[in-house]
């Protein structure tokens, strides 16, 4: 782990990070990754050179935890302590609520790009890289001369360009993510083993406009390989993996976890997690054995099904077309398969929204406060507010009362994309 001086700037080679996600008020860095101080911000860059989190240190960032986090898709997202006003974890299962750049179903309005400290600690990595790109070459030591080649390299308009290059392999930017790859910080690597989905509801925001059709196996093996040369010796930063898109296991068990397979050997990942979306019917028609043969697969498994409402009305007004009794069916399922598998975690979507009746709610209530208790935490169900809802901050209390009520842990879907 080689550290060097360069004008302002305290320069730290390949840091070796924590091994493991852990939940924490503070940032924990996940894997091998590369460090710029100066004596305002910390930068930390991956290991293909590119900026990937900033930090301010002097008094005027707004909370020493906070910080900002760009992703794969190129978006810069803010991770704010403070803005929901105390219990984030209670709400979101986390201690930071993701600020981002782009229309989502957030609960909380607050825009961290309208600050200007914000705005000054993207200012302030432009300088750093503009510092960078003047350094004369010639006379560094051979790391820091690879390392700063390396970051120059990265300029934003590469950056722009690899983000749409990760898009190309998949096919299509992922317009959403499972809501538990928050176990993760939202870090997977997208292998898409079917496109489109089944249902097409009315209310998605999110919806392809494809008819579903699970992926040729030539074409999945084809994305590992370019998976592989695109994330390069950066790989070692992920141990998890996306199957996309909005209901992989509907395109069968089988190919599920063939793909799993196949992307845990190419891509070598170590006790892979794994996330997938999958649906009431995916889930209640998948092959017997699936459940096994995916357990001894990855480290974990997490299979996210939006199930939306238990009220017939409701589902019928969103356009979803499920019965509210196949609707129980996949949540018995959910339950079952969490008892059973200890390392597969099913968890559940339901919907907040102004326009929705007491019926709606009361049988989503029944239903959480009817469920077994977990003692693992295994299994909780998300609230995703609807897009269109314009007074979000409102659905707060119905949240509260239907969290309350749960003897699963239930928190805020908060809709990110890739
Ligand atoms: S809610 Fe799920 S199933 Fe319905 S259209 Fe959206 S992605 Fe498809």
């Amino acid at each position: 782990m080689p550290s060097y001086r360069l004008n302002n700037l305290a320069v730290t080679i390949d840091r070796e990070g924590s091994g493991s996600y852990a939940k924490a008020s503070y940032p924990i860095r996940f894997g091998k990754y590369s460090e710029i101080r100066t004596p305002n911000y910390e930068f930390h860059l991956n290991l293909k050179g590119e900026i990937k989190f900033i930090r301010g240190l002097g008094m005027n960032w707004r909370h020493p935890g906070e910080l900002l986090k760009r992703t794969d898709g190129n978006d810069w997202v803010y991770y704010s302590l403070g803005t929901v006003g105390g219990n984030i974890k209670g709400l979101l299962g986390e201690y930071y609520l993701p600020c981002l750049p782009y229309m989502s179903n957030s609960i909380w309005e607050f825009n961290p790009f309208t600050d200007m400290n914000i705005m000054q600690a993207l200012g302030a990595w432009a300088q750093t890289y503009a510092t960078l790109a003047e350094t004369p070459l010639d006379g560094l030591p051979q790391p820091l001369r690879e390392f700063v080649g390396l970051v120059i390299s990265r300029h934003e308009n590469a950056l722009h360009a690899e983000a749409q290059a990760l898009r190309d392999i998949g096919g299509e930017r992922i317009s959403v993510l499972p809501p538990d790859t928050r176990h993760v910080d939202y870090e997977v690597i997208p292998l898409m083993v079917a496109d489109g989905c089944r249902y097409h509801c009315d209310f998605c925001c999110v919806k392809s406009p494809h008819r579903f059709q699970a992926r040729p196996w030539e074409n999945i093996l084809g994305q590992l390989e370019q998976l592989k040369a695109f994330y390069g010796r950066n790989l070692s930063s992920y141990k998890a993996l996306f199957l996309g898109n909005h209901d992989a296991l509907a395109a069968g068990g089988e190919l599920v976890c063939d793909g799993a397979a196949q992307a845990v050997e190419a891509l070598g990942l170590v006790d892979a997690q794994v996330f997938l979306f999958a649906s009431a019917d995916s889930l209640l028609r998948v092959e017997d054995g699936f459940f096994e043969r995916i357990s001894q697969i990855a480290g974990r498994t997490y299979i996210n099904l939006g199930l939306e409402s238990v009220d017939q009305a409701t589902l019928s007004g969103l356009g979803k077309p499920l019965t509210s009794a196949k609707v129980r069916e996949a949540f018995q399922k959910m339950l079952e398969i969490n008892r059973q598998y200890p390392n597969i975690e099913v968890t559940a979507n339901f919907l907040l929204g102004e326009r929705f009746s007491p019926e709606h709610y009361d049988s989503v209530s029944e239903l959480l406060a009817g469920a077994p208790g977990s003692p693992s935490h295994k299994g909780c169900v998300y609230l995703s507010p609807l897009l269109e809802s314009t007074r979000k901050p409102e659905l707060l209390p119905t949240f509260r009362d239907i969290q309350s009520q749960s003897r699963l842990p239930a928190f805020i879907y908060l809709i990110q994309r890739l």
